[in-house]
């Protein structure tokens, strides 16, 4: 049976728009507080180049924690299965800025997608240059993934998370201490800030997740980002822990996995079937996009696409 993903889109767009309560937008980082929850996106790409959009999947937004996904790529690149020694790969159970875990184990953070592990995917990005060059490899291999170059960062929301990111700073330090920081801890923040504002629309999310999709193979030169085992691993991480201490609902009601964003953007890949990006400000209680979540949902049943049925 072929999908009519068009008509699936326009359904979940019009539901979303008749959406009573929309989650609320994260307010912590003050520049994101004062976006308009009623925007809604989505854009999936499938493997043979087809792109389904609707809403407002052109409007750039700021990917947060999504972006997490891709600066891991990148360190595994650098550095390959000796991450592991410095970041776990169990789900957390709690909150993505959680403090109190990394006193009990020591300074090893959970998992890459928590801010905690991921400062330290940051650390790693940096390796023996300097922040900035290192934030430019990030935007580049995101442009690169995404196939499109106007990709940019919002340095407002850098600068207005560095100025009040108190709870990462806590978190960078905590690890220093433990010896998991190979950089001065501001340095490390500083890449990690501005790759948690690169502003990307639903399109160019959903370009950006296709070699996932596809055995890590970016299809735009045919060649591997990554292995088809790292991709694999990269998307089982997704699964596990993209949601932080809502993964294990998103999986249960999804079964896709996800890498879900405080900006309301969540990147959904389904292993050769589909690069799927949503976006709606509001988040639901654990900082999640709440209408993007039950968006994927109503697209996981209308489809059947998830990792447990072929
Ligand atoms: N930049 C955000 C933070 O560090 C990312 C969190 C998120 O998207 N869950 O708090």
């Amino acid at each position: 049976m072929t999908l009519d993903l068009q008509s699936i889109v326009d359904g979940i767009v019009s539901e979303a728009a008749t959406a009573q309560d929309r989650g609320k937008v994260a307010d912590y980082i003050p520049s994101l507080g004062c976006i308009d929850p009623a925007q809604f996106g989505i854009a999936i790409v499938t493997p043979d180049g087809s792109v389904h959009t609707g809403g407002d999947a052109a409007v750039p937004f700021s990917i947060q924690s999504v972006s997490k996904v891709f600066a891991l790529t990148l360190a595994l690149g650098k550095v390959g299965g000796d991450l592991w020694q410095r970041v776990g790969v169990e789900p957390s159970g709690s909150a993505f800025n959680s403090v109190v875990q990394l006193e009990a184990e020591k300074g090893i953070p959970r998992n890459p997608f928590i801010n905690a592990g991921a400062i330290v995917v940051s650390d790693v990005v940096l390796g023996s240059g300097e922040s900035r060059d290192a934030i430019g490899d990030i935007l580049r291999f995101v442009r690169f993934v995404s196939g499109d170059g106007s990709v940019f960062i919002d340095s407002a929301v850098a600068n207005s998370e560095a100025d009040t990111g108190f709870r990462n700073v806590a978190l960078a330090n905590y690890m220093r201490a433990f010896g998991n920081m190979a950089h001065r801890v501001d340095d490390a923040l500083k890449v990690y800030f501005h790759q948690c504002a690169i502003a990307m629309s639903c399109r160019q999310l959903a370009m950006a997740g296709r070699y996932l999709m596809m055995d890590g193979i970016n299809p735009d030169t045919g060649r591997a980002v990554v292995t088809p085992v790292r991709a694999r691993r990269i998307l089982s991480l997704m699964l596990t822990c993209g949601h932080y201490d809502g993964s294990g609902e998103f999986a249960f009601r999804v079964g896709i996995p996800g890498k879900s964003g405080v900006g309301g953007g969540i990147l959904a890949v389904v292993p050769g079937k589909a690069s799927i990006a949503v976006w709606s400000p509001g988040l639901n209680a654990r900082g999640n996009s709440k209408l993007g979540s039950e968006a994927l949902e109503r697209l996981a049943a209308a489809t059947n696409w998830n990792v447990f049925t072929a």
